[in-house]
Formats: structure tokens, C-alpha cells, sequence
């Protein structure tokens, strides 16, 4: 039987809670079909450290981003978004998009979140690259952000949450929909009704690990073959076949992405 492929559009597999299992982690993820992965950017540091060795982990093709996660706000200095800028203009072959950025309504500060998220948008623009977006209980401030600058070659809204209503307003702007451990869990109505009328086309699958645990598994370590929890839940809530959604959803990560 011809085995489905997966692509993880959101993966830390660089952070240290991977240093002693990152290569059985990634040998399971290849037995399941998962041969790709996005590691997005999160600090200055952590960006550099992933334009150094970007082919790191080479049995599962990784791809890399660059960005200053709002979560790590206290860490960015002043003079950081200008380096990243100089990193990504440097090394712009190596990446595939700019985040992940965005706002998190649960850290302060939203004037140093706003202006550093416009930076990102600024800086996807000029190097003609998606978005990673993040977001909590922000989308409101997010769809100011993109009245701002408006973003011009769309990316993805990770591990989204939230209305048909805001999931359409995204797609409308060129960004598909993240679909991450959220699904998982069975409270999660209103996320569910609004993936399961999104356009297929518009969906991408993700574990954000080793963050986001799936339902059953909270408190411990999110790992990348998560991933296929999430597509059997997504599957649930769509009509589409399984190796139709599994191609659709591959094919949707490669175009976004411009691979
Ligand atoms: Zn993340």
C-alpha cells in the first residue's frame, strides 16, 4: 500500500529538550511517513544557531526560519530585530520564512510586540518570503498589525484557534490555517467546527513540539509523531479521504512555503 508522506510546518526539534532523543525522535517520525519539518526561529541566538547548522538533523529534510517569538520578549534587545535583519539578508537562501513572530496577549508590552511584529512583516516583504504567525487572544491586534503593513506573500497562522469568521479573514490575506494538537481535544468545539469548514486547501498540519501535548498526553514532552494524532483527529472532522487530505495537506505546506 503506498504510504502517506507528512510534513511537520512547525517543529522546535532544536530546543534541548530533543539533546538525547532527537534521533530516535526522528528515526520514529520517518517510519511514519513524516520526511519534512519547518524549525522556526525564536531568538537571536537560537536563529544564528540554526543558519549554522541547518542540515542538522538530516534524515528528516528540515527547513529553517527566522524570528523573534513574542513569548521571549524580555530577550530581545534593542538592536536584535536589526540583527536578524542583517541574518536574513545574509543567509536568504538557507530560509523559508520569517517567524516565528506575531502577539501573545499573555506577555506585556504590546507597543515593543506591535512594532517588532511590523518589523517581521516589513522584513517577509522585502525578502519576498511567508509569514510565521503567532498568536494568543490576539487576533484582533494581529489584523491591525496587517492594516499597517499588509503582509504580501501570506504564510501560516500557527496552531490556530478561533472563528470561522477570523480563519476566513487570514485566508482572505494569502495565509493558510495551522492545524496543531488543539483539534486533539474534544473541547475544542469552535476550533473543530471552523477546520471542518475551512477549505482544504488552506490547512497545514503541526505539532509545535515539544510544545502543545496532544489530548491524553498533557504535562509531558510533545514530540514530532504527535503530528499523526493530529492528522487522524483532522480526518475525523473532514469528508475528504485520507491519502486525498494527507497529499492535499503536503502539497499546501510545499506551496506555502515555495518548495
Ligand atoms: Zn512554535
Amino acid at each position: 500500500m503506498h504510504k502517506c508522506l507528512f510534513f511537520d510546518s512547525h517543529c522546535h526539534i532544536d530546543f534541548s529538550e530533543f539533546d538525547e532523543s532527537r534521533s530516535l525522535l526522528l528515526e520514529q517520525a520517518i517510519n511514519f511517513g513524516i520526511n519534512k519539518m519547518i524549525v522556526p526561529g525564536i531568538t537571536l541566538a537560537q536563529s544564528k544557531s540554526l543558519i549554522m547548522r541547518p542540515q542538522f538533523y538530516a534524515h528528516v529534510k528540515n527547513y529553517i526560519a527566522l524570528g523573534l517569538h513574542p513569548y521571549f520578549l524580555n530577550q530581545h534587545k534593542a538592536q536584535h530585530m536589526d540583527e536578524l535583519i542583517q541574518l536574513a539578508i545574509l543567509h536568504k537562501d538557507k530560509i523559508v520564512a520569517i517567524g516565528e513572530c506575531g502577539i501573545d496577549s499573555s506577555i506585556g508590552d504590546m507597543d515593543k510586540q506591535k512594532s517588532l511584529f511590523i518589523a517581521h512583516i516589513q522584513l517577509a516583504n522585502q525578502l519576498q518570503l511567508p509569514l510565521i504567525v503567532h498568536h494568543r487572544q490576539s487576533h484582533h491586534i494581529i489584523a491591525q498589525a496587517f492594516k499597517q503593513q499588509k503582509p504580501l506573500y501570506g504564510g501560516v497562522i500557527h496552531a490556530f484557534s478561533g472563528s470561522l469568521q477570523q480563519a476566513k479573514a487570514y485566508i482572505k490575506q494569502g495565509f493558510k490555517i495551522g492545524v496543531g494538537g488543539v483539534i486533539t481535544y474534544e473541547r475544542a468545539h469552535k476550533t473543530h467546527h471552523t477546520i471542518s469548514q475551512l477549505p482544504v486547501e488552506s490547512l497545514l498540519l503541526e505539532t509545535d513540539a515539544p510544545s502543545m501535548p496532544i489530548s491524553g498526553k498533557q504535562g509531558q514532552v510533545n514530540t514530532p509523531t504527535a503530528l499523526i494524532s493530529i492528522f487522524e483527529s483532522l480526518l475525523h472532522l473532514r469528508s475528504e479521504s485520507k491519502e486525498i487530505l494527507a497529499n492535499q495537506l503536503y502539497k499546501n505546506t510545499l506551496e506555502v512555503f515555495n518548495l
